[in-house]
């Protein structure tokens, strides 16, 4: 089965409701390949998902940016993966690195998050990557490794997770991977998901590619063969964006 190509737009903690109106403006008005040729999901923060709902063109989806690790109840300030099923949301990020980084979240907790937004009913991207110091340490493939290896310990059923390689030092700096250094990585995590998971899992499961990509670069690295779509930060929030769902034409 082939893997569709999949775009994510991951708007962060940014837009007012104007600006937000603005790109679902942009969105509803762009001219992009069939939803079956590209996957296109936007997520914009909690509090507009009903109004970008309302608003989205229906060929394209939304995600949430994240979700509680288990079924809600007392944990005041997050939102649990019922209330996002129960809001017709379809997919929700799970494992960012600044969330990682700036909340502490483990591999392990990762892994919980992946597997009860599964149980759900969510469909996840699931996010992984390595800072610069274990890139230079010469530890990428080691650190991805685990990451993937704490999801899949939780997670039989692959069919809706998408993995997104995202490099800590891509994220947000201007500094993008080459197409050469994300094939690589991506490589070996389909050689991983084969010996670890799989051989159906390694050939269906997209994994994306996240860290700076813009409207420049986003063809050659769409060229790649393990490389199945985009996760996009700063880009989405722009009408480069709509460059980047075309990248594959
Ligand atoms: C991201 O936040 O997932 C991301 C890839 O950000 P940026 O595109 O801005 O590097």
């Amino acid at each position: 089965m082939a893997r569709k190509f999949f775009i994510g737009g991951n708007w962060k903690c940014n837009g007012t409701l104007e600006e937000v109106k603005k790109i679902v403006t942009m969105l509803n008005e762009a001219e992009v390949p069939s939803e079956n040729v590209v996957e296109v999901v936007v997520s914009p923060p909690f509090v507009f998902l009903p109004l970008v709902e309302s608003l989205l063109r229906p060929d394209f989806q939304l995600a949430a940016q994240n979700c509680w690790v288990r079924k809600g109840g007392a944990f005041t300030g997050e939102i649990s993966a019922e209330m996002l099923v129960n809001l017709g949301i379809p997919w929700v990020i799970i494992g960012h690195s600044e969330r990682r980084s700036l909340l502490n979240e483990s591999n392990e907790f990762v892994g919980d998050k992946v597997a009860y937004a599964l149980s759900v009913g969510l469909k996840v991207i699931a996010c992984i990557g390595e800072t610069l110091q274990q890139r230079e340490s010469g530890s990428t493939m080691a650190v991805v490794a685990a990451q993937t290896k704490a999801i899949a310990d939780k997670v039989s059923n692959w069919a809706n997770v998408v993995l997104a390689y995202e490099p800590v030092w891509a994220i947000g700096t201007g500094k993008v991977a080459t197409p050469r250094q994300a094939q690589e990585v991506h490589l070996e995590l389909r050689k991983w998901l084969h010996d670890s998971v799989g051989a159906e899992v390694a050939a269906t499961t997209r994994i994306i590619y996240g860290g700076s990509v813009n409207g420049a670069n986003c063809k050659e690295l769409a060229a790649q063969p393990d490389i199945d779509g985009f996760l996009v930060g700063g880009a989405s929030l722009k009408p480069e964006f709509v460059d980047i769902i075309r990248s594959l034409t």
